[in-house]
């Protein structure tokens, strides 16, 4: 008979422990936070689960893909779609966006409701045998192979579960890396990229007219050396309720004293989401949070034992900005059981499969660390590349082509755009400041072809607060009424 154990059962651990039950007998998954309530209610062990959590496009995929009937089960509970910027109002760094259905959507509620919809459906047919309130403690086994775990019960008492296969999903937080070391593997390679972003989030209950049809709200830092101003979002999520984050860089981090949050939220850039605010009740304090580094344990790298293979956070942690850890998570599971499917569950297959799970991570790691490395990214090599790239970002906020490739690829729907290749290539195949139209012509012939029209094209005025606000009726309806506060 085949066996597995998952440590730690969020949002990692149980989409894992249902996979696995698809390819062994038996599959314990060991949690040693609180208690699973019976419906989305709170639990401890998930700390950022108080805060703003999105499901983007890809992950919202990956995720049908693992537990058909899960998209339409969150929305059917109160959950929202929000495409960007289709239904979205978003002010960049550069300007506010033009209204756009790109397809590349977001599926906004609580994840305290995500976590419960994902564990009812992934629980349903899976033979999971679920070990709550218990805490993993070591590994057994030796450099070559983990047979098991130890672990405390909730009566205090050490117990081994054997398995063979062993799956870290234990967060952001895993101690494996230690257990691992008590068996004499060597540690694995880790790396670090932290933009010393901090959170600090309220939840609202939302005026009934505007509850459901708010666009989500983006407001981006006001731009400039080291981006030191704060940020915000609005999602709405199930229960007529709004969900406020406001970030800020260390030195910055945003206020969690009540008052300040508020005042905080008028000095950004737009006064829109602080006047959302001001509408809505407030339903609880401020929540602050700054465990938000990128970290990617490169355990593919190491010889890693037999039986063994690191999920989730536990592989790879990502700034919450970007909205990708549920998703990158999701996509890592669903290639596991592709590969379980592949090369059976088989624990010296293990190391040969982590590899290709952690593969599935490095779109979001690069796109992540790109920008959150000291610096950001590489500066433009000279005026004309510079220009070129304010040209092309401009062109971003109204050219539906641009918008598209560059949200399709944030939602992790699509590569990277070839909008920052294509501003790399036209910022930086042709440096010289008196470029000729020759030169440009070159670059752009190098180039993609529907690109650069739409890059050549003249991006058109920037939009003014109000102009941004009236592409979404019920937004502007309320905005021009006279019905907001201020
Ligand atoms: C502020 C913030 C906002 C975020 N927003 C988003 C977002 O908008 N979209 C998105 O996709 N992602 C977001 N994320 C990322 C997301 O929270 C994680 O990527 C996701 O939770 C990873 O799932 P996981 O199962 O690996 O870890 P977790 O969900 O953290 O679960 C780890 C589990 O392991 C258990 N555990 C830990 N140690 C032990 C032990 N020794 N024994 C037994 N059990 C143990 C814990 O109790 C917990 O249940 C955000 C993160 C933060 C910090």
């Amino acid at each position: 008979m085949s066996t597995a154990v998952v440590l730690g059962g969020g949002f990692a651990g149980v989409l894992a422990a249902a996979v696995l039950a698809r390819h062994v007998d038996e599959v314990t998954l060991v949690e040693g936070g609180g208690p699973y309530p019976d419906g989305p209610a709170e639990r401890s062990g998930v700390p950022q689960a108080h805060h703003n959590h999105v499901l983007v496009a890809g992950g919202a995929r990956a995720l049908e893909a693992l537990l058909p009937g899960t998209v339409a089960d969150l929305l059917a509970r109160g959950a929202h779609r929000r495409d960007l910027p289709g239904d979205a109002l978003v002010l960049s760094a550069d300007g506010w966006f033009r209204r756009h259905p790109t397809g590349a959507d977001v599926i906004s509620c609580s994840r305290w409701l995500t976590d419960h919809v994902v564990r009812r459906r992934a629980f349903a047919d899976a033979a999971v045998t679920v070990r709550e309130g218990t805490r993993v403690r070591a590994l057994t086994g030796d450099a070559a192979r983990v047979t098991g775990v130890v672990v405390e019960r909730p009566d205090g008492r050490a117990e081994t579960i054997r398995a063979d296969l062993v799956v870290d999903a234990t967060g952001r937080r895993s101690r494996s890396g230690r257990w691992l070391a008590a068996l004499g593997v060597a540690a694995a390679q880790e790396e670090t990229v932290d933009a010393g972003l901090a959170y600090a989030t309220r939840v609202f209950r939302a005026p009934p007219d505007l509850a459901a049809s708010v666009p989500a709200v983006m407001v981006h830092p006001r731009p400039g050396p080291g981006g030191a101003g704060h940020g915000a979002t609005l999602f709405p999520i199930e229960d007529e309720r709004w969900i406020v984050t406001l970030t800020g860089t260390r030195g910055n981090a945003p206020p969690v004293h009540e008052q300040d949050f508020t005042e905080c939220a008028y000095a950004l850039r737009s006064p829109v989401v602080a006047e959302l605010m001001a509408a809505a009740k407030p339903l609880g304090g401020v929540r602050p949070y700054r465990s938000t580094a990128n970290r990617r344990r490169y355990v593919e790298r190491q010889a890693i034992p037999a039986g063994f293979l690191v999920l989730g956070d536990a592989l790879v942690a990502l700034n919450p900005v970007y909205s990708h850890g549920m998703s990158v998570a999701a996509l890592a599971v669903l290639r596991l059981d592709r590969e379980l499917a592949r090369h059976g569950a088989d624990p010296a297959a293990l190391p040969r499969i982590q590899a290709a799970v952690a593969a599935e991570t490095e779109p979001a790691w690069r796109m992540a660390t790109v920008r959150d490395r000291p610096g950001g990214p590489a500066p433009a090599a000279s005026p004309f590349a510079q220009r070129a790239r304010e040209w092309a970002a401009r062109a971003t906020l109204s050219s539906p082509l641009l918008m598209s490739r560059m949200f399709r690829a944030q939602m992790l729907i699509e590569p990277e755009p070839s909008v920052d290749a294509t501003r790399t290539e036209l910022g930086e195949a042709r440096t010289e400041p008196d470029a000729t139209r020759t030169e440009l012509g070159v670059a752009r012939a190098e180039a993609n072809a529907a690109l650069l029209r739409e890059l050549s094209r003249d991006p058109g005025p920037l939009l003014g607060t109000d102009e941004a606000i009236a592409q979404y009726p019920a937004l502007a309806d309320w905005w021009l009424s006279g019905r907001r506060p201020g």
